[in-house]
């Protein structure tokens, strides 16, 4: 016997018309490419968002035809999220930090058919154009006045133009729920991407979870301003979740520089911010550099990488701005979990508190997760037991886009498919998930593992280090032994054994770094994480001392 309730299917198009409705009124800000800072409203987004839909059927975009973005945050970008999907299209966010070649490549593998693009694409736009045989046109987001004069692309269109076009009288159309909605390609650094493709189903469960007091907390009391590219991931779900709960949004635009950030924070009285470690870096300075505070920012979401402690007791202690570790993958949409305590932990002093916080969290309902040994073997959850982390769940992937890669899950033992995240984690008693490395990442010293985030964390929290990545090299007799390669703050010094003698009492002796080398900067991905791979070929030939 079947459930007698309403049958209504879960569509990207139903948060931009709840939103419209209930909290027509609420702010949408961005700072333009073009420089100025322009306002809107859901209501006014979702007009020109049935605009856009318009325009799109009269360019002869159909069903899960695939249109393509390389745009920073902003409102345009919002109205193609809602615009694109909600008409049963297929938003791909391409990553515009990218090599061009790469973009191109990407471009053709989904098949795009109409590509949007922010003024500060336009020369990737340029180099590429005449390789993307799928795209019909190029769509410049911007209005006729600042259109660029002349270029070398002859399918060229502008944004505003289309949208004037058209009128808002537009029905989004009802389909299954389990239709393509938006795609994002993993930013894999060996070999090519593989498109991830989530459903409009996929999206909406991921949105609740987003929103949960335990998720990132997304309500109508908010101003969130999202760091996260809307091209990373759908900016980690912000952009539905604050439609769905009613939330203003704040988008910087292409200025992601810690005084941009600052201005921005203060002028839109923005309560919560969300965004990569090295982009808080640049913040946490120039506040640090010009003695700045907060007066209404309350809380932070870092993910995408480890949250230095030392970064979250800065956070915290100094600045009164609860920080928030969450993790997640593109191929979970992102979110599998996020560091909210317990009540339990009320009783907990600073840094017992600050230990649980500095995790990577608690499984968000609706994400189910395992640790597991080399043979598939389930690990304790005692907090000390690492292995290999495999997850399960409706917003997870399946199978790449076209198939690449073959079957990326495996079976357990009472027949369940997991996903296995390549991470390598400890999970404790409490079902806090612990990140101990990437597994690729893991140095291998003499049969034991050290976790390379241990070791940046203790260098993080010496005041000279800006930045630090630890990496295995080749060591005779050992395999492989630590070696840390820091990045000194502006105006700091610190020497190579003073740095070790750092890590005195913080970690087991055999996990301290054989050697320190010190450079100018870290190569750093398309989406905010550091290049270990290229450090491990930049320092292949590094001889440690004594080896
Ligand atoms: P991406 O698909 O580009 O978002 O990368 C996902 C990977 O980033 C994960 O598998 C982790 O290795 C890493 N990651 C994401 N969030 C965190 C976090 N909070 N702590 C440590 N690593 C993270």
């Amino acid at each position: 016997m079947l459930g007698l309730m309403q049958d209504i299917p879960l569509l990207i198009s139903s948060l931009i018309v709840h939103a419209d409705r209930h909290h027509g009124d609420v702010e949408i800000v961005s700072r333009r490419v073009e420089g100025d800072i322009h306002r809107t409203t859901y209501r006014e987004l979702h007009s020109r968002a049935k605009r856009l839909a318009n325009a799109l059927d009269a360019l002869g975009i159909g069903m899960s035809d695939r249109v393509a973005t390389l745009a920073w945050n902003g409102y345009r970008h919002v109205e193609l999220y809602y615009g694109v999907a909600g008409k049963g299209a297929v938003l791909h966010t391409i990553n515009p930090r990218l090599p061009a070649d790469q973009v191109a490549w990407i471009t053709q593998h989904a098949e795009d058919t109409l590509l949007f693009f922010d003024l500060t694409f336009l020369p990737i736009i340029e180099k590429i154009a005449a390789q993307c045989t799928t795209v019909k046109a190029f769509v410049a987001m911007t209005d006729a006045a600042h259109m660029p004069a002349t270029t070398g692309i002859a399918n060229l269109m502008c944004y505003e133009d289309l949208i004037a076009a058209q009128d808002d009288r537009y029905e989004w159309p009802a389909f299954d729920e389990r239709v393509a909605s938006s795609m994002c390609y993993t930013s894999g650094t060996t070999g090519n991407p593989k498109g991830v493709l989530y459903s409009h189903r996929s999206t909406l469960l991921h949105t609740f979870a987003v929103a949960m007091p335990d998720g990132l907390s997304v309500s109508a009391k908010e101003a969130i301003l999202p760091v996260v590219p809307m091209f990373h991931v759908n900016a980690w779900g912000i952009p539905y979740a604050a439609a769905m709960a009613g939330a203003k949004l704040v988008f910087p635009g292409p200025a992601l520089d810690g005084k941009s950030l600052h201005e921005l924070i203060e002028a839109e009285k923005v309560t919560l911010s969300a965004g990569v470690p090295t982009v808080w870096q640049g913040l946490l300075g120039h506040m640090e550099q010009h003695d700045l505070r907060f007066s209404t920012m309350r809380r932070t979401i870092v993910g995408g990488a480890a949250l230095p402690p030392a970064m979250l007791r800065t956070f915290e202690e100094r600045y009164g701005v609860t920080a928030l570790h969450a993790w997640g993958m593109t191929e979970m949409s992102p979110i599998g979990t996020a560091c909210a305590t317990r009540a339990k932990h009320a009783a907990c002093d600073r840094e017992a508190l600050f230990a649980v916080k500095g995790k990577q969290g608690r499984a968000v309902f609706g994400v189910d997760m395992k640790i597991v040994d080399q043979a598939g073997t389930e690990l304790p959850w005692d907090g000390i037991a690492f292995g290999d982390l495999l997850v399960r769940g409706p917003w997870i992937v399946n199978e790449y886009f076209r198939g690449e890669g073959g079957n990326p899950l495996v079976t357990d033992a009472s027949g369940l498919t997991w996903f296995p995240t390549g991470d390598v984690a400890t999970i404790d008693a409490d079902g806090y998930m612990q990140i101990t490395d990437r597994s690729k990442d893991v140095i291998k010293s003499g049969g034991e593992w050290i976790s390379s985030i241990d070791i940046e964390n203790v260098a993080m929290s010496h005041p000279a280090v800006a930045m630090s990545a630890c990496i295995g090299v080749a060591h005779p007799k050992w395999d492989e032994r630590p070696l840390l390669v820091v990045v000194k703050k502006p105006g700091k010094e610190v020497t190579r054994d003073e740095l070790l003698r750092h890590y005195e009492g913080k970690v087991a002796k055999w996990q301290v770094p054989d050697d320190v080398a010190f450079v100018d900067a870290i190569p750093m991905g398309a989406t905010g994480k550091m290049l270990k791979n290229k450090l491990r070929e930049q320092f292949r030939e590094h001889r440690l001392p004594g080896a």
